[in-house]
This record gives structure tokens, C-alpha cells and sequence, in this order.
């Protein structure tokens, strides 16, 4: 599997216990020496090296990976144009800092994004070197740009750890549990969840969930707690991933762009998870129709290296020196994966990512007919989220069984993950075909089959 030139596995291989002699090791040194604070599944995979879809363990078992280190690999483990452009800009520049030194890559990718992104153009760009880090940047520039401070995110979204986007971060108790008030004035809204609707009948009138949320924001929020005057932006995922692969409505998000002009609110979408290709779309937002003020990117930029970058209307990034930089952010060696990457989403990508994710759906959606403890599924091209329920008549959510399905899919090589309490997320690399499909469902077919 190390050598492109040979023709990958057609099927997953386990030849020992999971995790294998030489993953328990490595796992049992990992709890000795390092923080215990991951968030990791009840499945345990030590990896050693990947290739495209698949993935080996340190014990030689092969599996065939549909998370892509969640949802960072989009082109695939070690694309070999991605390697190659690595490799020859490490050999050239691998570090400078942006913030002080100028170099090509900079200005290269923040043109390119300025063609791509779903903001007004003329747009610029900041780099940094995480998701976290793009939501603090479009935080900072929110407040900036407006002169105000307050927030409006919503329930179950997740857009990052650090202290500024962990106030907005809402998908479970433990990312906030000890760290007492949060460092910025944010107030949550539930999300516009269609299967799961949160608000009443008669608050949505006949726009479902997505006007319930609207009303919500403009009938109780801006009526009581939080003067529109007072708001610096909303901030929200098209579709939520750690909540559990839950796309926003329609009416929703353009309804979020029509208050935000309203008020003078700036409109934060957070693409970290949804952006580059994922939904069969290069953004989220396109499915839409809907311009962003500020969109941070993150995961799938870089294949794998770490780089999130937050691009904003030109206008509001009209901040001065010193208002805010990184170190390491922009790194060349990065943004050379991003712009191979990027040429490669175009190149060809995107479209597979919307065929294969639609092939991908209509075979859930298939075993969804099979079984009825799969209440939901929902999403676009390679982002789809399976609901578990206990059945579809009470549509109770059912977290254990979930587990089970998630575990039972490890074992028989195949690695998905869970996302919100009972959801299992189909994020492969965008390069997956309908071979490497077939075999997947074949697995969650019997994995299902195996947990009931
Ligand atoms: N925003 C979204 C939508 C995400 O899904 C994530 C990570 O899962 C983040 C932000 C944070 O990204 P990072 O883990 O790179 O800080």
C-alpha cells in the first residue's frame, strides 16, 4: 500500500485482534504521556500509513477509511500531487513568517480564495493554522469591524476549543464543563434541526423549522435580551458537523442574510467542516444562494496540513497592523498542499464528490427501507449523517445503538464516526468511487445487522 504504483486493496483486511499487539502499546503509552482530554470513540485505531481510501495499522490490518481524519483529507491520504507539492516546497521555503516577511504564497492563495469563496468580492484573507483559529479571527474582525460584542450562534453547533469560539461552541456539556463564564456575550438559538424541529407549530407558521428560528431570533431575541443594534454577527455552520451532519434550511440561511442586512449584523459562516467540496458543492453556501460576510475554512483546505484561513468582505478587513497575526500562519509548505489542493477540487473532486455522495445516500437510504432503527438520513454529496433511532414510529434517539454500529464497522474494516449523540457521519475522502461504496454499505449492512 506504501507505493503508489501498486493497485490498492478492494476490500478492508483484519488479520488480528483490534486494536493488534503493537496498537496496544502504542495506545497504552498514549495514556501514560498524553493528555487525556481527546475526545476519542469508543473504537480504538493506531495508524501507521494511508493511501487514497484506505488506511494501514500499526499490526498490518487495512481498513477503509470514510471519516478522512475527519473530514480533513479530502484528496485522499497522500495524494501524490499533494506529496510532491510538499515536498518541493519544503526543499524551497518551508518557513518565513507572514507577518513579518512577504513571500508568493500569500498573495497566491488569497486571489485564489477571493475567486472561489461565497463572500462578496473584493474579499482579503488571514491565515492561521486551525479551524479555532479562522472562527478567533472572524470574531476579533466582527467586533472590529462593527464596534459591538455580542453574539448569535446556535445550540449543537461546534466551532472550536479556544476561548473565543468555545463561547459559540454548544454540542456538549464536557467541551464546556470547568471552564466557568465564557469569555465572550454569546446567546444560542436552537438550530433549525428538520427532523428534530425544536420549535412549536405555531411558531413556524408554514416555513418549518427554518422560520421558527427566524421568528425566534427576531420575535423573542431582538424583542428582549439582545437589541439587534447590539449584535456584532451570527455565527452558523450551513450544515452542522460535530452536531451531527444537519443541514440548515433554506429559508433559514437566507432568512439569517436578509436580518443581518436589516441590522447591520454580520453574517459568519463557518465552512471549517462543510467547505471545500464536501457537500458536491466547493462550499456549503452555494446550495443556498446565500453570500457570507465572513467565512473561515479550515480541514480540507490543506489535505492534511494544517491551515485555516477566514476571508472577509475587503471592507471589514481594514483593520491596522498589529490588530492581529500568527506565527506560523500561511506557513508556504502549507499553503502549497492548499493551492494542489484546491486545483485538484476543481479539477475534478467536487463533481465526484456530488455523483459518488448521491449513490452514497441512495444506498442509506436503501438500508434506511431495510431497517427501521435508521430514522434519518440527511446531507450533501460526502457529507451525510445517519440517524439511529430506537424506531421510527416514537423517532427516539438511540446513542448506545449507534456505538455498537460504529464499533461493529471497525471490526469488519471500515471507519466511520459518530457525530451529535446518535448520528454516525459519512465524511470519506472526495476521491471515494462506487466500488469503494459498495463495499462500505455491504459493511454498515452487517454492522447494523450485528448491533441490533
Ligand atoms: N468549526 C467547525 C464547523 C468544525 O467542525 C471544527 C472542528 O471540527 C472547528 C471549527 C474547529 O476546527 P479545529 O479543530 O481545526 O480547531
Amino acid at each position: 500500500m506504501s507505493a503508489n504504483t501498486m493497485a490498492p486493496p478492494k476490500r478492508p483486511e483484519i488479520k488480528t485482534a483490534l486494536p493488534g499487539p503493537k496498537g496496544k502499546e502504542i495506545i497504552a503509552a498514549d495514556a501514560e504521556f498524553v493528555t487525556p482530554s481527546y475526545p476519542r470513540p469508543s473504537f480504538k485505531l493506531v495508524a501507521d500509513r494511508a493511501q487514497g481510501v484506505w488506511v494501514e495499522d500499526v499490526d498490518g490490518n487495512t481498513f477503509l477509511d470514510c471519516n478522512a481524519g475527519v473530514a480533513v483529507c479530502s484528496t485522499g491520504h497522500c495524494h501524490p500531487e499533494i506529496v510532491s507539492a510538499i515536498q518541493e516546497q519544503a526543499a524551497q521555503l518551508i518557513h518565513m513568517c507572514g507577518t513579518d516577511y512577504y513571500y508568493r504564497h500569500m498573495p497566491a492563495l488569497a486571489k485564489k480564495l477571493d475567486e472561489i469563496v461565497p463572500v462578496a468580492r473584493p474579499t482579503r484573507t488571514h491565515f492561521a493554522n486551525s479551524g479555532t483559529e479562522a472562527v478567533e479571527t472572524a470574531l476579533k474582525l466582527a467586533m472590529h469591524a462593527t464596534g459591538r460584542e455580542k453574539f448569535i450562534a446556535f445550540f449543537n453547533s461546534f466551532h472550536g476549543r479556544t476561548l473565543g469560539s468555545l463561547s459559540l461552541t454548544s454540542s456538549r456539556a464536557a467541551q464546556r464543563l470547568g471552564f466557568k463564564r465564557q469569555a465572550l456575550d454569546v446567546v444560542h438559538v436552537p438550530f433549525p434541526n428538520e427532523f428534530r424541529n425544536p420549535f412549536r407549530a405555531e411558531d413556524c407558521g408554514d416555513g418549518g423549522a427554518g422560520q421558527g428560528a427566524l421568528n425566534w431570533i427576531e420575535e423573542r431575541l431582538f424583542k428582549t435580551t439582545t437589541p439587534p443594534d447590539e449584535v456584532a454577527a451570527i455565527v452558523v455552520e450551513a450544515v452542522q458537523g460535530e452536531g451531527g451532519y444537519v443541514p440548515a434550511p433554506k429559508n433559514f440561511l437566507q432568512g439569517l442574510r436578509r436580518i443581518c442586512d436589516e441590522h447591520g449584523i454580520l453574517l459568519i459562516v463557518d465552512e471549517v467542516q462543510s467547505g471545500m467540496g464536501r457537500t458536491g458543492k466547493m462550499f456549503a453556501c452555494e446550495h443556498y444562494d446565500v453570500k457570507a460576510d465572513i467565512v473561515c475554512i479550515a480541514k480540507g483546505i490543506g489535505s492534511g496540513l494544517p491551515i485555516g484561513v477566514c476571508v472577509a468582505r475587503a471592507e471589514l478587513m481594514n483593520w491596522k497592523p498589529g490588530a492581529h497575526a500568527s506565527t506560523f500562519g500561511g506557513n508556504p509548505v502549507c499553503i502549497a498542499a492548499a493551492l494542489k489542493t484546491i486545483e485538484l477540487l476543481q479539477g475534478g473532486l467536487v463533481k465526484n464528490s456530488a455523483e459518488v455522495g448521491a449513490y452514497l445516500k441512495a444506498g442509506l437510504e436503501k438500508l434506511q427501507r431495510k431497517y427501521d432503527c435508521i430514522g434519518d438520513v440527511r446531507g450533501m454529496g460526502l457529507m451525510i449523517g445517519v440517524e439511529f433511532v430506537t424506531d421510527r414510529d416514537s423517532n427516539r434517539a438511540a446513542p448506545e445503538l449507534r456505538d455498537r454500529v460504529e464499533i461493529a464497522c471497525f471490526e469488519r474494516g471500515l471507519i466511520i464516526l459518530g457525530a451529535g449523540a446518535n448520528t454516525i457521519r459519512w465524511s470519506p475522502p472526495l476521491i471515494l468511487t462506487k466500488e469503494n461504496v459498495d463495499v462500505a454499505l455491504e459493511i454498515f449492512d452487517a454492522a447494523i445487522a450485528a448491533s441490533l
